[in-house]
């Protein structure tokens, strides 16, 4: 399809005129999920036009996604050092939990910091005689008692590496509720609390776990088709952390609007390829930050070594960036070039302020 298809729909087209690019592309296909012309094909070539502006100008691609250059925002990192739910095999239900290096002076602290926190997080569960193997995401994946016992290993794995848990490092989670919702029942089932939990007792299990861990933000805590309990989650722990959505808006400028109609969250994760181009993607970044909302880069849990989202996270000035652990190329590759962003635009760059956005 680039071969025969797109590109001779393409040829003529000004290179730096993006929204032209994906439009013509959106347009040929005229489906809704880009199937005709292929969602992967359609995505491939728009970030290529991206890449190829931005060499015919003879910029790095995160300066030529910025409007405003004069000072570039460094994203904190959201490391994912202990996996569960459908990207690993143990027992665990809460898909993602993450540490947040809030309380550091830069993207390169910040990375040392997780680092040295997931090599002793993988001390201390070898000593337990737990499993260090990993997840699709790179952070370790072990059998246990319930998805507190994994809040209290990395809270401990924070102290151990010499880090003080709220105050430099506070953790964030990905529960991914779609995964284990009951549509019929209307129920939550925590296979590992043994427990199931309609919405408001979820809510509760929600704000037991923040008053208790230095939980910052929670992402998908509900189901995709759970709105009315996501405006109440919202409302009930929105002023204090982030109520992220990913499942529940997919990157969907539409599915976005409803979701601050509703009041439904405060934060949203964005992915490339939910929506499918890269000008789709910048409408949903400026709609979010428009109107009040902060945003997440974020990887997939298949992934390749393509570094795009490093660069439209400082281009952006988006903040946050979730890329898995320090741990496999695919995911250390994303870290790695936001390593060389915080060189190039040394004395011209600064560590988002997570509290401040709050
Ligand atoms: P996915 O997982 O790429 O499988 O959707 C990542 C996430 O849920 O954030
Ligand atoms: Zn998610």
């Amino acid at each position: 399809n680039i071969n025969t298809k797109i590109g001779p729909m393409l040829f003529d087209k000004d290179i730096l005129d993006q929204t032209s690019i994906d439009k013509t592309m959106i347009n040929e296909d005229g489906t809704d999920n880009k199937s005709k012309l292929g969602a992967n094909a359609i995505l491939g070539v728009s970030i290529a036009c991206y890449k190829a502006a931005a060499l015919s100008k003879n910029k790095e691609l995160f300066e030529h996604i910025s409007i405003q250059s004069k000072e570039y925002t460094m994203p904190i990192p959201m490391m994912n050092i202990l996996n569960g739910g459908s990207h690993a095999d143990n027992n665990i239900d809460i898909q993602e939990f993450m540490v947040f290096p809030t309380g550091l002076k830069s993207f390169t602290a910040a990375t040392q910091a997780c680092v040295e926190i997931y090599h002793t997080l993988k001390k201390n569960l070898r000593n337990k005689k737990l499993s260090t193997s990993v997840g699709d995401e790179g952070g370790f994946a072990p059998n246990l008692g319930s998805n507190e016992e994994a809040l209290e290993l990395i809270v401990e794995a924070i102290e151990d590496a010499g880090y003080l848990p709220g105050k430099e490092i506070s953790l964030t989670l990905d529960v991914a509720a779609s995964e284990f919702y009951d549509s019929q029942n209307k129920t939550y089932r925590l296979a590992s609390d043994k427990s199931e939990l309609n919405t408001r007792a979820m809510i509760e299990y929600y704000k037991m776990i923040v008053a208790k861990y230095p939980i910052v933000s929670i992402e998908d805590g509900l189901d995709e088709s759970d709105w009315i309990g996501w405006t109440k989650l919202n409302s009930e722990l929105g002023k204090k952390i982030q109520i992220v959505g990913d499942d529940l808006t997919v990157t969907n400028p539409l599915r976005l609007e409803k979701a601050i109609k509703m009041k439904a969250i405060n934060s949203i994760l964005i992915k490339l390829n939910q929506i499918g181009t890269v000008s789709e993607t910048l409408d949903t970044i400026k709609m979010a930050h428009a109107n009040g909302i902060t945003t997440i880069i974020s990887h997939r849990s298949g992934e390749t070594e393509d570094v795009t989202i490093a660069d439209l996270a400082v281009g952006t000035s988006a903040g946050q960036i979730k890329s898995g652990a320090p741990c496999r190329t695919d995911r250390t590759a994303k870290y790695n070039q936001l390593l060389r962003i915080e060189e190039i635009t040394k004395n011209k760059n600064r560590y988002y302020n997570f509290n401040e956005k709050k």
